[in-house]
């Protein structure tokens, strides 16, 4: 019998982490390391080359052949180009080698990845630099570096380099409180992330034969199906037997790759499912995050799958998001967002606690542009994932506690509820002192807060920079008056109940999903961005390149190179959305239609010369509106490819967004209605492509 595996023998058996360096370093080594790894400190390079022959014969060992530079430039997915570890030693022969030098550094061409305009100005070179902080792993034949990706100049022209940075600044503020309160021994404090990340698994077969799905990872046309999600009844249902078999080499897969993939369920939209990992520090979250979409949609195929990572593939049907769970920690393991039992006398909880509710409340445009795409403006705001304003849930209790704060007025803490079912043999359970609210888009739970807002195919680097940075500014601030004072209690006091005061507006516990919410949230003066270009603008505001600028996280530059990058890829999505919709469209639906309708006719036309009296009225009406719909489709078509010809012409990609936004969005729904209504009159085996129905209710 084959053996079976422990987690715990395969668990990160692929990667070079703490204990392999331990094992295979000279101790010096790796002693330097580690303090590289564990405090930010710079490298030595001294000890690049012992490490780089190290991670080598460790990778050949494990069956490499070649290593990548592996690294996130702005275009949302990651990047590699393989080296085999080769040299040429003369005679013809080759060494397996490996330097210090290619391990540091990589030089990869940079001319191709999106540079929002950094590049015009400095060398079309770009430069890979090797990030310890992220352990080195093993994929497909190859040994995998993380690395940080860099213009010429030293702009920062991926995801990686401003996270990091962001990572220095929360830990410097953040060790700056802890000292206040008598900590002495922490030398770090470290942000951590969880993303739980949702997904589709469709036939792989369904998804090829609709160029939308293939092309643009969602349907552009789809008539609903006669049965939708309303039973509720697939919501952490019983697996079906083949996505277990795809979930579990899954895991054992993320296992090897050190990744702790825990968390498998059914999620709300039929086809569609969850998984989460443990948490861990924010830059590793990341990486592990990207490598675990990557390893989803490369598997499904292996089981006659795909795996749909799009925040909205299905009309109608529940999209995918992927909630972003962000906590502080100091490098001892202590989370800072623990309430403890008395969270009233826990003073350093609420001035964290104050320190998030602050950052949220003034940067609540920039949270909103890190969950902002072209894909998620079809998800935020459709009764199932948080609208496009931002506010805070903090559960019951502490809700009474920060407003009795506000208020000046007494607490009396609750006591721990129980809650007994009322059947003797199961146990009482102790219930959890934050209640849920799956309504609202930033809720504490328990001692992290969970950003449910982020898309599923998003990286979340951009939006734990912001709350890093964020963070790390309202944290400075309380440093800043809480080290002068004399007076440390009143004033740190004062500091709690005053951020409370100001920030009120941003807290929120009822519906988010309502209208009500929206109407007053705009009294409250909460922004309310509904697309993702009308948030993009904002990006660079005084105040937000203040921020970057201030803690050293993203020069304005840089930032307004991104922020070209922003309206640049959502023009290229709808632009690609609108020209699949146009050729489906002639080439497919119309000639589908069109040859439907002529065999109609036929058979009105034969049963005529049998009988002049027969009945053909069904055919008839059937012929009547189809060609009607058809007239519909075409003059639909051809006002969509009017304004994408204007769209194609904007020189400016802000201009160009916000026209896609604003008027080609309208005529892509327009040319949509119109076949969808057409999908829902002609024979099932006639239209060109698999339906809704055939698609979500297969697997
Ligand atoms: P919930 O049921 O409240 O969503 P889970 O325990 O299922 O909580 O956790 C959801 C996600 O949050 C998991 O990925 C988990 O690892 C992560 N998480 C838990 N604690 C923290 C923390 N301190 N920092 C960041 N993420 C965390
Ligand atoms: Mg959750």
């Amino acid at each position: 019998m084959e053996k079976i595996e422990s987690i715990p023998e395969i668990f990160a058996s692929l990667v070079f982490n703490e204990d392999v360096m331990r094992e295979r370093l000279p101790k010096d080594v790796y002693k330097s390391l580690l303090n590289t790894i564990a405090n930010g400190k710079e490298i030595d390079a001294g000890i690049a080359d012992v490490v780089a022959g190290a991670m080598k014969d460790w990778a050949i060992e494990h069956g490499a052949t070649h290593f990548t530079h592996w690294f996130q430039p702005l275009t949302g997915v990651t990047a590699e180009k393989h080296d085999a570890f080769l040299s040429p030693v003369g005679g013809g022969k080759v060494i397996m080698e490996f330097s210090g030098k290619e391990l540091i550094r990589g030089e990869p061409d940079a001319s191709s990845f999106p540079s929002g305009g950094l590049r015009a100005t400095f060398e079309a070179r770009g430069y890979t630099a090797w990030d310890p902080a992220s352990y080195a792993f093993i994929k497909d034949g190859s040994l995998y570096i993380p690395t940080a990706f860099c213009s010429y100049g030293g702009e920062a022209l991926d995801t990686k380099t401003p996270l990091l940075r962001s990572m220095d600044a929360i830990s410097a503020a953040g060790l700056r409180i802890v000292r206040l309160f008598g900590d002495e021994t922490t030398q770090r404090v470290l942000s951590t992330v969880g993303a739980e990340q949702e997904y589709f698994l469709i036939e792989e077969e369904d998804y090829k034969a609709r160029r939308d799905l293939f092309y643009c990872g969602r349907t552009l046309f789809g008539a609903p199906p006669v049965k939708g999600q309303e039973l509720e009844d697939h919501y952490f249902g019983a697996l079906p037997t083949r996505v277990s078999a795809f979930m579990k080499e899954l895991d054992n897969e993320l296992w090897r790759l050190g990744i702790s993939a825990k968390t498998k369920h059914n999620e709300a939209a039929p086809s569609q499912h969850e998984l989460a990992p443990i948490f861990c520090t924010t830059n590793i979250a990341v990486d592990q995050n990207l490598l675990m979409m990557e390893c989803m949609r490369k598997l499904a195929p292996k089981y006659g799958m795909a795996c749909l990572l799009a925040e909205k593939p299905f009309e109608g049907i529940n999209g995918s998001g992927k909630h972003n769970n962000w906590s502080l920690s100091t490098d001892g393991g202590k989370n800072l967002f623990k309430p403890g039992k008395n969270p009233a006398e826990n003073k350093q909880f609420l001035l964290f606690l104050a320190a998030v509710i602050r950052a949220v409340d003034e940067y609540q445009d920039l949270l909103r542009i890190s969950a902002a795409t072209a894909g998620n403006d079809c998800r935020l705001g459709g009764h199932e994932a948080p609208p496009a304003i931002i506010s805070v849930f903090l559960g019951e209790e502490l809700e009474a506690l920060v407003n009795s704060i506000v208020e000046g007025s007494s607490y009396s803490r609750r006591d721990t509820k129980y809650m007994s079912l009322g059947v003797p043999s199961v146990p009482t359970i102790r219930k959890d002192n934050t209640d849920r609210n799956r309504t609202s888009p930033f809720a504490f739970t328990g001692n992290k807060f969970e950003f449910r807002m982020v898309g599923s195919s998003q990286n979340v680097a951009l939006a734990n920079i912001v709350l890093n940075t964020a963070v790390a500014e309202s944290l400075s601030i309380f440093a800043d008056a809480l080290e002068e004072t004399v007076d440390f209690d009143r004033t740190l006091d004062k500091l709690i109940a005053d951020t409370f005061k100001k920030h009120s507006r941003i807290l929120f516990s009822g519906n988010s999903y309502s209208a009500e919410w929206e109407a007053e949230a705009a009294e409250r003066g909460l922004s309310n961005f509904k697309t993702a270009p009308e948030a993009y603008a904002h990006f660079t505001d005084d105040k937000n390149i203040a921020l970057f600028g201030k803690f050293g996280v993203m020069s304005e530059a840089e930032m307004r190179s991104r922020r070209e990058i922003f309206f640049e890829s959502y023009r290229k999505i709808k632009n690609i959305e609108a020209r699949v919709m146009l050729e489906m469209t002639v080439r497919d639906i119309i000639p589908a239609v069109s040859s439907y309708i002529g065999e109609l006719s036929a058979s009105v036309n034969a049963t005529r010369l049998a009988s002049k009296t027969a009945y053909v009225g069904c055919e008839e009406d059937i012929i009547v509106k189809l060609s009607e719909l058809l007239g519909k489709t075409y003059d639909a078509y051809a006002a969509l490819a009017r304004v994408e010809k204007t769209a194609i012409s904007k020189s400016s990609a802000e201009d160009a967004a916000f026209y896609y936004k604003s008027t080609v969005v309208q005529k892509m729904d327009a040319l949509r209605r119109a076949v969808d209504e057409m999908e829902m009159l002609t024979a099932r085996d006639r239209w060109p492509m698999p339906t809704y129905g055939d698609i979500i209710f297969k697997i």
